[in-house]
């Protein structure tokens, strides 16, 4: 509903599934995905983005809930250790603010004293990425969320799970 107003959007399952590859970046940011995916495919007045926005967030909430519960089912039954999410620092870039060692309550990053390492890759919890967005430099990177839900479809094929 836009305006009190039913509004067909195109192209809304596509919006939504480029913006549910980024579960975990800040509201605003998958505002901005939002608004720019929804202005590749509409015609939206000016006047009436910040409607469109808020009509669409809704809805990408419910799905982002959905898809959550479906990443940590997904991973039920399968051993960690063979599930490849976990931050990587780049050494580069780390520049040794240590806010993801603060942030993390899992105790995967250790911050040595000058940058951040990934001492506890597998206590990361499979489909959360949030700490990517405290790093000021950019130096954490994870897998997409498509080659996680890959992965985890060949995993439970090997594991003889239900997919
Ligand atoms: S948040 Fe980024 S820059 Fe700061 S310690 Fe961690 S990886 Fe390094």
């Amino acid at each position: 509903m836009v305006g009190g107003l039913e509004v067909g959007i195109s192209g809304i399952a596509d919006i939504m599934e480029l913006a549910l590859g980024h579960l975990d970046d800040p509201d605003e940011a998958i505002k901005q995905i939002l608004l720019s995916e929804l202005k590749a495919r509409n015609y939206v007045p000016g006047s009436s983005e910040e409607e469109y926005v808020s009509a669409l967030w809704v809805e990408y909430k419910k799905l982002r809930v959905q898809r959550r519960e479906q990443l940590e089912m997904s991973y039920q039954g399968i051993p960690r250790e063979e599930i490849p999410w976990y931050p990587v620092i780049n050494p580069e870039k780390c520049t040794g603010c240590s806010s993801c060692a603060d942030f993390c309550s899992q105790g995967v990053f250790k911050f040595d004293g000058k940058i951040s390492h990934v001492v506890k890759p597998y206590a990361c919890v499979v489909g959360k990425s949030s700490c990517r967005s405290f790093c000021p430099e950019k130096a954490i990177s994870f897998p997409t969320i498509a080659e996680l839900r890959a992965r985890l479809k060949k995993l439970k094929e090997k594991h003889g799970l239900a997919n």
